[in-house]
């Protein structure tokens, strides 16, 4: 029963899980051809169907406990479907019956509860005999359920699924002015659902036997709550049947109000742009740089790309990732740094190569602190290549060296022959306090020297991604060992640093 319960997420989907299981033997089939609509139905649901329609259930939910799977017969409308409940009962009650139980005497149109003394209130009691209301009759209490909000779903199967509901989802989606090429439509419902719908299975379980679909009637333990969805479903599935009897009306009671649509949401899946960022500025941070709720700069990378993404994409909030970073004070040159946005809940999403090459040139006409190559759409799978083996790639850098004493040219030359230099770096000072401490092995691949004067020059270095240059040049109070001022045997530091080349072959290079 639990985990047949159509009511937990869109409708009637789920109902396809019982029909899937469902061998249940038909019976008189040549009657069931007249039966319009309700073929669905076999002489095993009468009693079923009669009984939840005495109290008070709409005409989906009572296909529903029939385990009708086919979902066109829930498409018909509200009134047609009681109709023709009504004309099914009629039908079967004319014949001769041997296969339902409980059902006496089919002229005069009653029918036989077992519990009565346990049913609700508002259900007519006859000694035992409880009266069925007769098809023929225009004022009898099956038409008055046809207005009834409905015990177990609350008219979420009634009025949510009537045409005029649907306009009302579709006028929604409409003018939320999405680009979409498919859908999925999913319900959030009230928690007290599932308590209805437990009482009812229970109601259906007591009355019919195990005999009736003993596919359907799975074992049911139930109720005590806090209200929330997942402690509801949790106590459902703990509690006892007689004590769920104890806490909750059995048939569940008819309501007064019907449920009501709180909000009607619509929501696109994210879409990805990724491409490559130069920074040409040694005043902008990557990321916005706010320390204590007090902002430090007034701009950074990913602001200046994502605000006209988001526009564009018309999207509610946007996710930045790169490879790697650079500090605030450092440039990013060459072919620039990839990056990946995530833009959340987009309205538009189709763009093409020529709109996305009008798009970058928008960035780039915006600032010139920065520039963007490469903007195209990716999937979300193809943005783990840009982290992935991140620490492997390599990473072109120049940096313009301070030296204390005089240096000549030839007391730098030796650098240029120095290959695979390794490095043991403890985590920079600077880093500690949002870095574990550690000593971790990094590779300078090769360097080239350039001098300038007696005091500076510029050292190009391709290394291995995360070595730390900065602590490379100066050495962090020997904590990067060897460094530039070891090697030099003098003090060193660095003025300037300029990322050169981030090796990562992603995204896929465009034209221009
Ligand atoms: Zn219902």
């Amino acid at each position: 029963m639990r985990s047949a319960s159509p009511l937990r997420k869109s409708v009637p989907a789920p109902l396809a899980a019982r029909e899937g299981g469902r061998a249940r033997p038909r019976v008189d089939r040549g009657a069931q051809r007249e039966l319009s609509s309700m073929s669905s139905l076999t002489e095993k649901d009468r009693p079923i169907v009669q009984l939840l329609l005495n109290t008070g259930t709409c005409p989906r939910c009572i296909l529903r406990f029939c385990c009708v799977g086919s979902q066109t017969l829930y498409r018909h409308p509200y009134k047609d479907l009681m109709k023709d409940l009504k004309e099914f009962l009629k039908k079967n009650q004319e014949k001769e019956d041997t296969v339902c139980f409980d059902v006496v005497d089919p002229p005069c149109k009653r029918i036989r509860l077992e519990h009565t003394e346990e049913g609700p209130d508002d259900v007519n009691h006859n000694g035992g005999l409880q009266q069925i209301p007769s098809v023929n009759n225009e004022n009898t209490a099956v038409e008055n359920l046809a207005v009834k909000v409905c015990n177990v779903c609350l008219g979420v199967l009634q009025e949510f699924c009537e045409v005029d509901f649907v306009k009302k989802v579709c006028q929604k989606v409409n003018s939320a002015d999405y680009q979409f090429t498919s859908f999925v439509f999913s319900m959030s419902l009230p928690p007290q659902l599932s308590v209805r719908e437990c009482a009812a299975w229970l109601l259906v379980k007591q009355e019919m036997g195990a005999t009736a679909c003993p596919d359907c009637f799975k074992p049911a333990k139930n109720k005590q709550s806090v209200f929330t969805r997942m402690a509801v479903i949790k106590a459902l599935e703990k509690i006892k049947e007689e004590d769920f009897l104890k806490h909750f009306p059995c048939p569940p009671s008819s309501p007064k109000n019907l449920c009501v649509a709180l909000e009607i949401q619509c929501n696109n899946g994210a879409v990805f742009v990724a491409g490559r960022y130069n920074k040409y500025s040694r005043n902008l941070p990557q990321t916005p740089w706010i320390i204590d709720g007090e902002r430090k700069l007034e701009s950074s990378v990913e602001e200046l790309i994502s605000e006209h993404l988001m526009a564009e994409f018309k999207a509610d909030s946007f996710n930045f990732s790169s490879s790697g970073r650079e500090d605030v004070d450092v440039r990013t040159l060459g072919n620039g740094r990839p990056f990946a946005i995530e833009l959340v809940n987009p309205r538009r999403i189709h763009f093409t190569a020529e709109e996305m090459k009008g798009l970058q040139q928008t960035i780039n006409n915006s600032s010139d602190k920065i520039q963007v190559r490469d903007l195209q759409l990716v999937t979300r799978e193809a943005i783990g290549r840009m982290k992935e083996g991140e620490e492997e790639k390599t990473k072109t850098y120049s940096a313009l060296i301070w030296t204390d004493k005089a240096i000549q040219k030839e007391d730098i030359a030796f650098l240029d022959d120095i290959k695979e230099l390794k490095l043991d770096q403890k985590t920079p000072l600077r880093v500690l306090h949002r870095r574990p401490l550690a000593v971790r092995c990094r590779i300078i691949h090769t360097m080239k020297s350039e001098y300038i004067d007696e005091h500076h020059f510029r050292l190009h270095m391709k290394t291995q991604a995360g070595t730390y240059i900065k602590e490379f040049v100066h050495g962090d109070f020997g904590r990067t060992k060897p460094n530039i001022g070891s090697l030099l045997n003098r003090t060193a530091d660095i003025l300037e640093l300029d990322v050169e080349s981030v090796d990562v072959d992603w995204p896929p290079t465009l034209d221009n």
